[in-house]
């Protein structure tokens, strides 16, 4: 018989990893509380024409890495590969910007059909967010602020750098893509093939190429920060006032252009260089057009995504697999040597649970003899074994200071609720 496994890029988290997943959704959610933005829950299906419209037919996500099927209707769907368009979908479609702005923040799994490596698979999660209806640079700072105190939390400022550029606007970009396709088509003999693609249908994202060997080439091409006019440029001169101000450190880097179209204005990403080429752990930015393409009406907007694998694998990195910070034991593990099917100590474990609710309590349900029982439970880490004695007498081992003592029940939940 074949073997049933997951599905290549597809994997699953298992309850070693689970603890600092946990941890850290933990404390992103205090992070979004923190900054006043509220909780969105959006579909993971999504029709292939909203992420056309908003990502752009020309970019890799939508033209090569789209998890898209017809269903049973005969309706081209997708799994969502990001969760900007949604949102902005659902913000249109429930009318939510009327009159008012939205601070919103979604979490949960992408799909890409990309080439599985390390940090990069076919299912992934982000943390995402996503201001609606204000267009000054004070909000895109403040999602930089949000993403500096996070990673302040998780400890890991000294691992990553920032990187900032502004895209400018549609006009300004038509400006310099001008200037940009006469460059490399100057230059066109240098210009490996994907590129060369890019040429015809989306020039700026040559800008993105990650080929060494186009890098000169690349450095020397138009820059965009040269075409800004008066706005855009004060746009992105507040965003710098700020971020100085608040003592964020930066670096402008003039080729960041970001693989979706939807951008405009400021674009930043978070990099880490200890994860290799897989170093972008947060990407982001203003989207000021994106509206437009939906229902024609104006609605700024910026946001960014946190890939959490990646963020995960360089807490990893950081702290190493096991930290004190997130690794969780039970409390009080029950144990027994009567032969009763286990009756005695479970009837226990209620008990104890019932008045003791903040506390984690395993019960021992295994066929082992004690002894064993008493090495498993040591191994989890506990701080209390609690154990049913043939006699049905209770003993109480504390193993913070290795006292054991025969207690009725009332004394070992007095000092369980006192610990
Ligand atoms: P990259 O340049 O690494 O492909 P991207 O520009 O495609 O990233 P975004 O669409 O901006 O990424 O997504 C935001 C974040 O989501 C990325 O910075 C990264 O941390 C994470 N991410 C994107 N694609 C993947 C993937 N295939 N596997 C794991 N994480 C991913
Ligand atoms: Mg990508």
């Amino acid at each position: 018989m074949n073997k049933i496994q997951a599905i290549r890029g597809m994997r699953d988290v298992l309850p070693d990893e689970t603890p600092i997943w946990q941890w850290l959704e933990r404390k992103f959610h205090h992070m979004a509380f923190h900054y006043g933005y509220q909780e969105m829950r959006l579909p993971l299906l999504e029709p292939v024409a909203l992420f056309e419209r908003a990502v752009g037919e020309a970019t890799d996500i939508v033209s090569k890495e789209m998890y898209d099927f017809t269903d049973k209707s005969g309706e081209h769907i997708t799994l969502r590969p990001e969760g900007t368009s949604g949102c902005m979908r659902a913000v249109l479609e429930n009318n939510m910007c009327y009159n008012k702005s939205q601070r919103l923040w979604y979490q949960g799994p992408m799909f890409r059909y990309e080439r599985p490596q390390k940090g990069r698979l076919r299912q992934f999660t982000q943390f995402g967010v996503e201001a609606f209806g204000m267009s000054g640079a004070d909000v895109d700072a403040e999602l930089i602020f949000m993403v500096r105190d996070l990673f302040e939390d998780l400890g890991i400022t000294q691992n990553v750098r920032l990187e900032i550029n502004s895209l400018g606007t549609p006009a300004e970009r038509l400006a310099h893509r001008q200037q940009l396709v006469q460059w490399f088509t100057d230059h066109k003999s240098q210009l490996d093939d994907d590129s060369l693609k890019r040429l015809a249908v989306n020039p700026l994202r040559i800008l993105d190429s990650k080929n060494p060997e186009m890098q000169a080439i690349i450095e020397q091409a138009p820059r965009l920060l040269d075409f800004l006019e008066e706005e855009s440029r004060q746009h992105f001169a507040t965003l710098r006032k700020l971020l100085d101000e608040a003592g964020i450190a930066y670096r402008i880097n003039p080729r960041l252009v970001r693989g979706l179209d939807y951008y405009s204005r400021t674009v930043f990403e978070w990099i880490t260089d200890d994860l290799g080429s897989q170093g972008t752990v947060c990407g982001g930015g203003r989207y000021d057009g994106l509206a437009e393409l939906f229902n024609g009406k104006k609605l700024p907007a910026c946001g960014f995504a946190i890939g959490i694998e990646r963020l995960i694998l360089l807490l990893q990195v950081v702290y190493g697999d096991q930290n004190p910070q997130w690794q969780t034991h039970p409390d009080v593990v029950i144990t027994s040597e009567m032969d009763d099917d286990g009756v005695c100590a479970q009837l226990l474990a209620c008990t104890l649970r019932r008045d003791l609710p903040s506390l984690n309590i395993l019960t021992d349900c295994s066929d082992a003899k004690l002894k064993r029982q008493h090495q498993n439970a040591l191994k989890s880490g506990c701080r209390y074994i609690i154990t049913v004695n043939a006699d049905k007498q209770i003993r109480f081992w504390n193993l913070q200071d290795n006292r054991q003592e025969t207690l009725i029940i009332e004394e070992i939940k007095k000092q369980l609720l006192s610990s």
